[in-house]
């Protein structure tokens, strides 16, 4: 089969032709149909210090966000056989640990992650944990499929800030922003404003969902979040310090602050005036709950309550990964999808 591996550690990856692995016990075998680049994969593919330091498996396949056909079940798997449609969940819980145990499986204390410490869908096959295959409804098409587990952590931030009649503002218009903001207009949120400094994915924003734009580098974020403006929830996805900084001194007194973008360091925040004072919360989320977002993300799509196909805004094939990793890194294109 064909894949997209990191042989070694520095920028870039390579097409290999490997073997078709053979699933363990408790493994299904996927043919993947559509698989989708992620941040974190810019990260790995560029070799930044975040990957240096994310114990990625090397050599190994790369890509973690997808969508494939049962081929091959092991002889433990019960829950699935040959012909299902499934999405993967990243997050592979260890089953027994504390967390695990009180419903926390998505934070695991032993977590490994799909495609960062196992072989990933970068490929024409791969295997993943039963626990970690989601069978999909058939009214979802297979492009959107493919993001369900990106679009999952933009449902949790939604949830995790219980938005419903609030004000909301997104940090950031990349796909997680995109799907935060979607998710918190489809889970009844007043309204939504997003911004970046890009104004072609605020574009994409607006044909996903009901938001008011701003771009930071032309307004300033004091004329934009004052007011009846004055948001009652910050979703930040950028992992910019700066931009933080920016919009803290704006959220409402008592209000929520739901941290998804990953920061490549420390972060210089004024937390008297910006959280004590304001008895702000601040939630910091990783992934999506396993398997409650899974079932609200599926209500929501199912119900026409979220169009996000606007976001999926280039495909692929696996072969053309270098022009497809550059249409992502540059921010021209919102989600890229690639088909092996
Ligand atoms: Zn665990």
């Amino acid at each position: 089969m064909l894949a997209l591996a990191k042989v070694s550690p520095g920028p870039g990856a390579t097409i290999q032709h490997r073997e078709i692995p053979i699933p363990k016990d408790n493994e299904v075998l996927l043919s993947i149909k559509i698989a989708a680049i992620c941040g974190t994969d810019l990260h790995i593919y560029s070799w930044n210090h975040w990957a240096a330091t994310a114990n990625v498996q090397i050599p190994g396949i790369m890509g973690h966000e997808c969508v494939g056909e049962v081929v091959d079940v092991g002889k433990n798997v019960t829950s699935l056989t040959k012909g299902d449609r499934v999405s993967v969940e990243t997050h592979i819980p260890c089953g027994h640990c504390h967390l695990c145990l009180n419903g926390k499986s998505h934070i695991c204390e032993n977590l490994q992650l799909f495609g960062l410490h196992t072989n990933g869908c970068f490929a024409e096959y791969a295997t993943v944990p039963e626990i970690c295959a989601r069978k999909i409804p058939s009214s979802i098409p297979d492009e959107i499929a493919s993001v369900l587990e990106p679009l999952g952590v933009g449902v949790h931030a939604a949830q995790k800030a219980d938005i419903k009649g609030k004000r909301v503002a997104v940090l950031g218009a990349g796909p997680i922003g995109i799907f935060s903001a979607s998710a918190c207009m489809a889970l009844g949120a007043e309204s939504v404003s997003i911004s970046d400094i890009q104004t072609s994915r605020l574009k994409v924003a607006l044909e996903c969902t009901e938001v008011t734009t701003w771009n930071p580098i032309s307004v300033k974020s004091s004329d934009v979040l004052s007011g009846h403006n004055t948001p009652d929830v910050i979703i930040e996805t950028t992992g910019n310090e700066r931009a933080l900084q920016e919009a803290l001194p704006h959220l409402r007194k008592g209000g929520q602050v739901v941290l998804a973008g990953l920061f490549a360091g420390n972060v210089a925040l004024n937390l008297s005036s910006d959280l004590i004072f304001k008895e702000a919360t601040f939630y910091g989320i990783h992934g999506r709950r396993m398997w409650s977002t899974w079932d609200l993300m599926e209500d929501l799509i199912s119900n026409n309550k979220l169009n996000i196909k606007p976001a999926l805004t280039h495909h692929l094939s696996l072969e053309d990964y270098a022009k497809a990793f550059q249409i992502a890194h540059s921010g021209e294109g919102v989600k890229v999808l690639l088909t092996p």
